[in-house]
């Protein structure tokens, strides 16, 4: 089994931290969620550095200014800790990340999505000392954006049928061949969400343990499995970037990612019934009315899922095999509706 971030469990976890880490030590985080943290530091703090442009010429001058620093902190969601990733990889120091929130995998992914030209690239490389992860913090978080930190781990569903149709149908990658193992290695993530539904939907301390748990096997797999993407992602994400592309605006990752699970599974006719109990009893909030979209822009998305196939270059799926229909759009907005 490939390595996974060292990740330590616990409460009172941000003060500790001036005790450990080289001094002065820079910490990267939100101007917002500054003053809630700032009394936990000391006077080896340089900065704060607060997350602004994610552009990354803006990153390496940002970079470039910073004074002498010996440690890297990341403090605060996905964006905070993929900046303290891209400095710490850009000055080589040593890094240590504390999500706020479990909303993303970023704390547990080797590479930082910046922007060039305002397109997202993951780049960079960096594995930290250690991710802390505080049940205090982690549950003062706006509850719906910890739910919905599991559309990254329950978008396995949708992906596992994909991958296993276009092994049926032979239309699998050269480089990306059907593993079971790489499979069976995903559904305990994902298994682990499912049987901790209604503690993730209470953001209880085992609702925390098992979705950090979660994302802490998904944030590496994408390296761990030599960059496959096929057992961690499907059909799913490109309904997410189909909007994404149409709306120019950003999403609640895993609200998104929910939604499309909810669509492609019903186009796979996989379990949608099944899949969508679940998601309900975790409370993640999927209906585009709740996202700031229309039904009419969903339904725009599904139709162009051919395009953003081809403008991405992306793997065989559902959304290749089972061309979207007007019926079938009708029959959804009547089934997320209801
Ligand atoms: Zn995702």
């Amino acid at each position: 089994m490939a390595q996974l971030f060292n990740t330590v469990y616990g409460r009172g976890l941000i003060s500790e931290l001036k005790n450990s880490v080289h001094r002065p030590y820079l910490v990267v985080t939100m101007e917002d969620l500054w003053p809630r943290f700032a009394a936990e530091f000391d006077d080896g703090l340089v900065g704060p550095l607060f997350v602004g442009s994610l552009e990354r010429e803006d990153l390496d001058r940002t970079i470039r200014d910073l004074p002498r620093c010996e440690a890297v902190i990341g403090l605060g969601g996905g964006q905070a800790l993929d900046v303290a990733k891209y400095v710490a990889w850009a000055r080589r120091l040593p890094l240590f990340q504390v999500p706020t929130v479990m909303s993303v995998n970023a704390a547990w992914a080797h590479r930082a999505a910046v922007r060039t030209g305002g397109v997202v690239r993951y780049v960079a490389w960096a594995v930290p000392e250690a991710v802390y992860v505080d049940f205090d913090v982690i549950a003062s978080a706006p509850v719906d954006l910890n739910r919905s930190g599991v559309g990254d781990i329950i978008c396995y569903h949708t992906a596992h049928w994909d991958w296993a149709m276009a092994r049926d149908v032979g239309k699998c990658e050269r480089q990306w061949p059907y593993d079971q193992r790489l499979v069976d290695e995903a559904r305990v993530a994902f298994d682990r969400v499912v049987d901790h539904a209604g503690d993730i939907h209470d953001v209880n301390d085992e609702g925390i343990r098992a979705l950090a748990e979660s994302l802490r096997w998904g944030g590496s797999a994408f390296h761990n499995a030599g960059w496959n993407p096929r057992h961690i992602e499907g059909a799913e994400h490109y309904v997410f970037y189909s909007l994404e592309y149409m709306t120019n605006r950003p999403f609640v990752h895993g609200q998104i990612v929910g939604l499309g699970v909810l669509l492609m599974s019903a186009l796979q006719d996989n379990r949608p019934e099944w899949i969508k109990e679940v998601v309900d009893r975790i409370g993640v909030p999927y209906r585009p009315e709740q996202m700031g979209v229309t039904w009419d822009q969903v339904a725009e998305a599904m139709r162009r899922l051919p395009e953003a196939v081809a403008r991405g270059g992306l793997w065989y799926t559902v959304a290749s095999e089972r061309p979207i229909t007007e019926q079938f759009i009708a029959r959804m907005r009547d089934w997320l509706s209801a």
